[in-house]
Order: structure tokens, then C-alpha cells, then sequence
């Protein structure tokens, strides 16, 4: 089956053309700054072909229409015919409660993603404008919502619930939602594959550590806890979000520096992390780079950004009564020895003891932890837009 695997953003879309039975990409690309008149498609082709392309996308109906002119096309495209293309996933944020899997696009699931504008409203409407669009340029094709919260869904109530009063629950489910979850199914399930181990067995802490971060504690296949919350902002330190802290600390900065809700907004997902603590980058690569040189603003951002992932291994290790397993997976998680290494560091306590000739090999998929360790260690790509297809697939195919 070939699944067009669709992330719509407010002013870009990516896409993949994945044959789900090879797990091949056929085609992948990006359309960057929809909305204006210079907008970019870029596609590259999985024989090595690439193209970009300016124009004027104004809005993702025509974004859809240029993707499709890219993979039709008799030069550059991957099919003859829309109709190759027996259905489309689309990575949707926010499922709510409503949605705790997959799902075949119909008119009540539209209506449940809109309904969810409210506690979504950064990406909920993008994903529900790219399935619309895709309602007028591929009207036969069927279509699956794939939920970020999703694979959430079964966290206990002692897990999810704030403690708030019950009736803000009740009335505005204000609760831990979590994200990063196709992510953290995929590394989940593939670890138990690398570990020939039924997941049903396993204790597993997934480390998803890009520009995003979150943890997951997946006791026998199921997410039981999750680091970010009602919200992505909430838990790790990351690229520009705070992570966790005292809410009390937001009303104390909007008291003194009279910060409207949108500032306050501003200064805790843009302003704050990695970026606010060093006051040189959100980039990890760059970090690592200033820490070198010296930097103490750069060490303790990394500093802080460790101590977290520690703090949460260890928590998550109680929340399951134990552990198996290590996955770090995400830009930084695949990429920074660095950060594995000290992430790593004196948790023998936990069982986690890392082989550095493992840890900087160049291997992509890899297991790092040493033979003796008790817990296994590894570093595993993350795919979500595969995870996406495999999940699409199984809903059009009625096994979802
Ligand atoms: P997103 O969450 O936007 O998908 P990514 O998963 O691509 O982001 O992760 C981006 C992060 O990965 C950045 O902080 C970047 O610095 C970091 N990163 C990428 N390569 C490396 C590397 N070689 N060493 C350290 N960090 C890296």
C-alpha cells in the first residue's frame, strides 16, 4: 500500500509517499512559508533526485496541489496516476479524550478535532485545514487522523490528573494529555523487536529529545506516564519551552513585569529553555559547542537539560517497578553522545551502564550499554511519518 503521510502546519506541510509494505519513503519534501507569495516546495526523491520549487501557495489547498503536481510528475514524481495512492495519514496533535486511536476520517471526526481547537489551538486547525484540503484535491481517497496524544490514552487517572480542583477536569478536561506518542510507540516496539522480546515483557523509558522533548514510562506496551502534560510545556527542559516549575512563578513575573497572557505565553515556549537559560542558542549542537569554549550560561542549560532526564528515569523507574530498557531517540537523543553519556552517568543504581566505544560508534540504530549492564541502553531513529502509514494502514484495512 502507498500512504501520503501529511504533517500540516500554519505555514508549512510535510509530506512522505511511504510503501508501507517496503517501509520505504518513496518521495519526502516539505512546503515552507504557505501564506506567502515566495513559498518553497523542496522534494527529494529516494533515488537521490531533488527539486525545489517558488510559488505562490497561499493557502493548503494549493499546497496540496503543488505536492501532488511533485509526485505526479514525469520527472521528478514517484506515480502515474492519484489514484496510486491508497490513502492518506495525517499527523493530528490533539486527539482529546475522544480520540485514543487512530481513526477513519468521517464527518463526526472532523467535528472532534474542531472541537478540540480550544485546548490545541497552535495545531489542531493547520491538521484539520490540511484534511479538508485534502478533501477537495483527493476526494475518493481515504483518510486517517493519527493522534500526538494518542498513545497516552491509558495513563492511569493518579498520572493524568492535576492537582486542581476535579471540577476543572470535569468541565474544561484540563488534565496530562502528552505528546510525542507515535514517537514514542515507534521506539517502544522497535526496541522490543531489536530485543526479539515480547513488549508485553518489557519496562520501557522512551527519551524523545529534539527541539520537543518529552519522556515516557511504557510498562507492557502501554504509555503509564508521560513528561509533557495538558500541554507541550510542561516536563523536560527543551529547545525554548521551561519544562516544569512552580506555576506560582508566572504569576509572580506577570505581577512585577505586567505581562499580558500572550507575553507570558511568548516568554515560556519561546523565551525560556535551552535558549533562555544560556542566552545563546535553543540548539543543542550549539550548546555543546559554547560549553567547549567555556561558556558556564552554555554548561549549566546542559546541565539542567541532563538532571531532568535523570530525575524522570528515576521517577519513571518507580512508576513501573523497573526497568528494562533505555531508548533515547529525537534530534539530540540520536545525535548527542554527549547528552547520553551524562544522561548515563552514575545510574548503576538503576542498571544503566553505557560502553563508550558503543555510544560514539556511527551507527545509527545501536545498542550502547555495556553486555554486563542489566538495563539495555540504545539509540533508535525515531519515524513517526512510518508509524503514521502503518497506523493508516491498519485503519483503512480494518485491523486498526
Ligand atoms: P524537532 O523536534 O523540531 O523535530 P529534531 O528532532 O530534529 O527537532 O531535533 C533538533 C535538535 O537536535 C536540536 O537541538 C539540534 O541541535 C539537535 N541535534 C541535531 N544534531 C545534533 C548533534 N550532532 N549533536 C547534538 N545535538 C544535535
Amino acid at each position: 500500500m502507498k500512504i501520503l503521510v501529511l504533517n500540516c502546519g500554519s505555514s508549512s506541510v510535510k509530506y512522505q509517499l511511504i510503501d508501507v509494505d517496503s517501509k520505504v519513503a518513496l518521495t519526502k519534501g516539505s512546503i515552507e512559508r504557505i501564506g506567502m507569495a515566495d513559498a518553497v516546495l523542496t522534494n527529494q526523491r529516494s533515488d537521490g533526485d531533488e527539486i525545489k520549487i517558488t510559488g505562490d501557495i497561499l493557502e493548503h489547498t494549493t499546497a496540496i496541489e503543488y505536492i501532488l503536481a511533485v509526485l505526479l510528475s514525469k520527472n521528478h514524481g514517484v506515480i502515474k496516476d492519484k489514484n496510486e495512492i491508497d490513502a492518506i495519514g495525517h499527523r493530528v496533535v490533539h486527539g482529546a479524550e475522544r480520540f485514543t486511536d487512530s481513526v477513519l476520517i468521517e464527518d463526526d471526526v472532523l467535528k472532534g478535532i474542531r472541537d478540540s481547537f480550544d485546548i490545541a489551538p497552535l495545531h489542531n486547525p493547520h491538521n484539520l485545514r490540511g484534511i479538508l484540503a485534502c478533501q477537495v484535491n483527493l476526494p475518493n481517497i481515504p483518510q486517517v487522523g493519527v493522534f500526538d496524544t494518542a498513545f497516552h490514552h491509558n495513563m492511569p487517572p493518579r498520572a493524568y490528573l492535576y492537582g486542581i480542583p476535579y471540577s476543572l477536569y470535569t468541565q474544561y478536561k484540563i488534565r496530562r494529555y502528552g505528546f510525542h506518542g507515535t514517537s514514542h510507540k515507534f521506539v517502544s516496539q522497535r526496541l522490543a523487536a531489536l530485543q526479539r522480546k515480547n513488549i508485553e515483557d518489557l519496562k520501557i523509558i522512551t527519551c524523545h529529545l529534539g527541539n520537543g522533548c518529552s519522556m515516557a514510562a511504557v510498562d507492557k506496551g502501554v504509555s503509564v506516564d508521560t513528561t509533557m502534560g495538558f500541554t507541550p510545556l510542561e516536563g523536560l527542559l527543551m529547545g525554548t519551552r521551561s519544562g516544569d516549575m512552580d506555576p506560582s512563578v508566572i504569576l509572580y513575573i506577570s505581577g512585577k513585569e505586567e505581562l499580558t497572557y500572550a507575553e507570558a505565553n511568548t516568554l515560556l515556549n519561546k523565551h525560556s529553555g535551552l535558549q533562555g537559560i544560556s542566552g545563546v542558542s535553543s540548539d543543542m549542537r550549539e550548546i555543546e559547542m559554547e560549553m567547549k569554549t567555556g561558556n558556564k550560561r552554555a554548561r549549566l542549560a546542559f546541565d539542567v537539560f541532563v538532571y531532568r532526564i535523570k530525575k524522570y528515569i528515576g521517577a519513571y523507574t518507580a512508576a513501573m517497578g523497573g526497568l528494562d530498557a533505555v531508548v533515547f531517540t529525537g534530534g539530540i537523543g540520536e545525535n548527542s553522545m554527549e547528552i547520553r553519556n551524562a544522561v548515563c552517568k552514575d545510574m548503576e543504581y538503576f542498571g544503566i551502564e553505557i560502553d563508550d566505544d558503543r555510544n560514539t560508534s556511527k551507527d545509527k540504530e545501536k545498542p550502547i550499554h555495556k553486555d554486563s549492564a542489566r538495563t539495555k541502553v540504545y539509540v533508535i531513529p525515531t519515524n513517526e511519518e512510518l508509524m503514521i502509514a502503518i497506523e493508516t494502514e491498519m485503519v483503512v484495512r480494518g485491523k486498526g
